[in-house]
């Protein structure tokens, strides 16, 4: 799929999972859904012909500073806990996520990043450099893959094992991500305001 459907879907799956009434839980839910969304495809280098891959980047660096800015202002606790855990635990979680980006950008596209050990290796390093952001973050992972998953093109899901995985369902980039770019951006505005509802003295019932 394309960046714009990995990082709405994975921001959705994340709030999902949110806690409601809570600007810290949302904040973490964004940032962390986004970023999981779309870590896996660093192993596509941004060039004129993958105009797609920068375009994603840049959308979570602006998800990432609008996030942070709203929690700043708000209070609500992220910004702050990041200030009061600088040390050595930190430095080296975003010293370890940077060398799997790095790593990753060297390997074959749907090879070493979409597989279980790399996911596995970039939850050590966010669980290091900033802990409560890392069910967020695991579930836009997760999202990532089993999206990747529904395509005509394997990803090696078993890495380092050479066979790659795909149900042949999907092209990654026609109809099938039209679709699933909707549905992402639409059950992550919903979800948003259901979550935030509750600050405002608004209270929404389902059921
Ligand atoms: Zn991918």
């Amino acid at each position: 799929m394309m960046s714009k459907t990995h990082i709405a879907v994975g921001a959705a799956a994340a709030l999902a999972i949110a806690q409601t009434g809570s600007v810290e839980s949302c904040v973490l839910a964004i940032v962390g859904g986004s970023l999981g969304g779309i870590i896996a495809d660093c192993d596509i280098t941004p060039s004129k012909a993958h105009r797609d891959a920068l375009m994603g980047r840049l959308i979570v660096a602006g998800i990432a500073l609008a996030a942070f800015a709203i929690d700043y202002w708000y209070g609500a606790g992220v910004c702050n806990y990041l200030l009061e855990s600088l040390g050595a635990k930190l430095v080296g979680g975003i010293a370890v996520f940077v060398a799997l980006t790095f790593v990753g950008a060297h390997t074959d596209h749907r090879s070493f990043t979409h597989s279980l050990v790399a996911m596995m290796g970039f939850c050590v390093a966010v669980w290091l450099a900033f802990e409560p952001m890392l069910p967020f973050f695991v579930t836009g992972y997760a999202s990532h893959l089993v999206m990747d998953l529904t395509n005509y093109q394997p990803i090696k899901l078993l890495w380092p094992m050479k066979r790659g995985f795909g149900l042949g369902l999907c092209h990654a980039k026609r109809l099938a991500n039209s679709v699933m770019l909707i549905v992402g951006t639409v059950a992550t505005t919903l979800l948003l305001a259901y979550r935030l509802a509750p600050l405002f003295g608004i209270a929404i019932t389902i059921g």
